[in-house]
Parts: structure tokens; sequence; C-alpha cells
């Protein structure tokens, strides 16, 4: 009995081949790789939090239907009447759930989207046993209609995720383009919103369900400051909904997230307001950016910038060793050579950011 002949012997090639999801150890450093909200609740209610979530019911299941939560994202997060939410640990597990839903056994199932884009769609369309096709965008990264509707004639996609804005791009696709594309899908394939950046971006597919049977719109709390608690929710026709909910794993989110979540939208002003300051924060991090020489920085609707810098690896290192994380995305597709992402932060880390790219820019 050997461990290697057993890995062999049971998991599959494909999962073999997989490198892990790499997430840098990020202790002492300033972390701007991520997009996360760098703001904390304010220490009262942090301390209103923990008594609620103190009275929670650790011994019980979490109840099922999910009802109060699900009301109150549909009331307050502008779920359209008669639209209905499924809850995820995360949006990455709702997008595995329709992956699952459509990867059909008895035929080939496709997941499609313009890359480069968010890497969870083709990792998990992979692990769910579909084919994902990639349609790289423009040089300008703008999406490629027409590369698009030929690709879904071809490919006949099951599932297309747009991710709006996109990550890593930052860019909003157009809006009409998106629509051509969802109504090319017709009853063959469903369009997936992913709106993760909705509140830096302010656009949404969501009030547009009615008009699409084949829509879903998907957002996440993660961006807007609640990237621990892990949830995410999406919503589309109840049909379809519904058949997405016998995939979902019945208590799929904790007590401790549902609770914590309820108390967020109590006081999602707070959460709004932080993400007012960091649209702000973009744009004068964007203007620093791209007033230092040989830089461009592409227009971003999220909580990061996408810019081009004459050395990405070089400029990587260097911060990394001056403590500043930031994502190269330079290897991800040819269109990103030399691109880095950095999420947008406090003022003081921005700040703290722009030094150490400058410097790097010097040495
Ligand atoms: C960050 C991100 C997500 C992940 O959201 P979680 O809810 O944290 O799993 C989904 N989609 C896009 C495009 C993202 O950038």
């Amino acid at each position: 009995m050997s461990i290697d002949s057993l890995i062999r012997n049971t998991i599959r090639s494909d999962v073999l081949a997989t490198p892990g999801y790499h997430v840098a150890d990020a202790s002492g450093f300033i972390k701007l790789d991520a997009m996360e909200n760098p703001y904390p609740l304010p220490d009262h209610l942090a301390t209103d939090l923990a008594n609620r979530l103190a009275n929670v019911a650790l011994n019980r299941y979490p109840v099922a239907s999910y009802a109060s939560l699900k009301a109150r994202i549909c009331q307050q997060l502008g779920v359209p009447e008669g639209y209905d939410v499924l809850l995820g640990n995360g949006s990455d597990e709702l997008i595995s759930i329709l992956d699952m839903a459509c990867a059909h056994q008895d035929r080939r199932a496709v997941v499609l989207s313009p890359v480069p884009t968010f890497v969870m769609y083709a990792r998990s369309a992979k692990f769910a046993g579909m084919d994902f096709v990639g349609v790289p965008v423009r040089d300008d990264l703008t999406l490629d209609k027409d590369a698009m509707l030929a690709a879904i004639a071809e490919h006949k996609p099951a599932l297309v995720y747009l991710s709006y804005p996109n990550n890593p791009t930052g860019n909003l696709f157009d809006e009409d383009d998106m629509v051509e594309i969802i109504r090319a899908l017709g009853d063959t394939g469903i369009a997936v919103v992913d709106e993760a950046y909705e509140p830096f971006a302010q656009k949404s597919f969501m009030h547009r369900l009615p008009e699409f049977d084949n829509l879903v719109v998907m957002r996440t709390v993660s961006k807007l400051g609640l990237a621990g608690i892990r949830l995410g929710y999406m919503s589309a026709a109840p049909q379809l909904l519904e058949q997405f909910d016998k995939v979902r794993p019945p208590y799929n989110v904790n007590v401790l997230t549902q609770v914590a979540a309820e108390f967020a939208l109590d006081h999602i002003a707070v959460l709004n307001e932080q993400a007012a300051v960091l649209r702000e924060q973009r744009a004068l991090l964007s203007a620093a950016l791209a007033a230092i020489p040989g830089v461009h920085v592409f227009p971003s609707a999220g909580n990061f910038i996408l810019a081009r810098v004459p050395d990405a690896e070089a400029a990587t290192a260097y911060l990394l060793s001056h403590k500043v994380l930031i994502k190269n995305v330079g290897k991800m597709h040819s269109v990103l050579s030399n691109c880095l992402r950095i999420t947008v932060s406090t003022p003081e880390e921005n700040a703290a950011f722009l030094d150490a790219f400058k410097a790097s820019q010097a040495a």
C-alpha cells in the first residue's frame, strides 16, 4: 500500500494536473491583492454584533429556508418584485452550484466567458466536468461581441459568465452588447451576470431580470466589506432558481453568517458610505498612478485598478520586498502583459503603495 498509488488510482487525472489555488500569506503586509474593503466595522457596531452572535443557537442547524435573510436581501438590495434569491457560501459556491446543475453527463456541456476574467469560472467548470471556452477580449479590454456570438453559435454553451465589471480588467462591458449575448443564448444557454463589484460600479442588471428568462444576476457581500463571512446571493426566474436550489447543500450558509449578514443589512448605510469613500479613493489613486511616466491606467468600475507598467515583474518584486502585496496579472493573458491589479484602500495605504511604487520605478 502506497499513498502515491492510492492517489493515482482514486483522484481524477485533471485534478492531479491542476495546481492548488494559491493564496499568499499576508501577515505584516499592506494587502492590496484581494479587493478587500480595508475598513473594519466601527467599534460600537462590532460590539452590537458580538452581542447578537452570542445569542445564536450554535447547537441547531440553520433554518433551511433562510427565509428571513432572503426576504431582507430582496427588500433592500433591489431584487425585483416576484423574484427570490438563492444564497451561497460566497459566490464561489454559487458558481459551483450553477455548473453542477448544468454539467450534463450524457453530452458535452460548455461554460463560456470572455477572457481574461475571474479564474473561478474556468476552474469550477473543469471540476464540474464541463469544457471551458474563453473568448479573448479586444486589446482595449472591451468585449469582442462578434467573437462571443460566433463562439456561442459554435459551442452552444449552457452557461455564459459575464463579470460586470470584469475582474481583473475593471471595465464594464457594453450593456447593449451584453443584452445581445443574452438574447442570442435564447433557450439554449443561461447568462450569468456576476456583479461582485456592484457597490463600486453602481450599475446592475438586477432590475432587468423580468426581461430575460435566461438571466442570472449574482452578487456577493465580499467586496463590500464582509469577505470573511462568505455570503453570495443570486436571483433569476423562480422556475430556474428552483432547479439550482436542488443542487445547493441544504445548510450551506451557517448561522453566524446569517446573523452577521442580517446585522450588516441593518447598518447597510455604514458599508455604503465606506464604498463611497473607496470610489473617491479610486479616482485619486488612478490619477496619481497615471501621472507616473510609463504607467497606463485603465478605467475601473471596481474597487481595484488595472495599470500597465514598464516591468510588472520587477515592480511586484520590489513592492513585495517593501511589504506591499499587489497582484501581478501580466502572465494571465497576452492582453494583460505587464499589468498590475491594485486594490483601492485607505488614503494611508494607497499613499504607502504609491511611494513604494514610485521608488520601484526609480530603482
Ligand atoms: C471576488 C469575486 C468573486 C468572489 O466572491 P466570493 O463571494 O468572495 O466568493 C466572484 N466574482 C468575481 C468577479 C470576483 O472578483
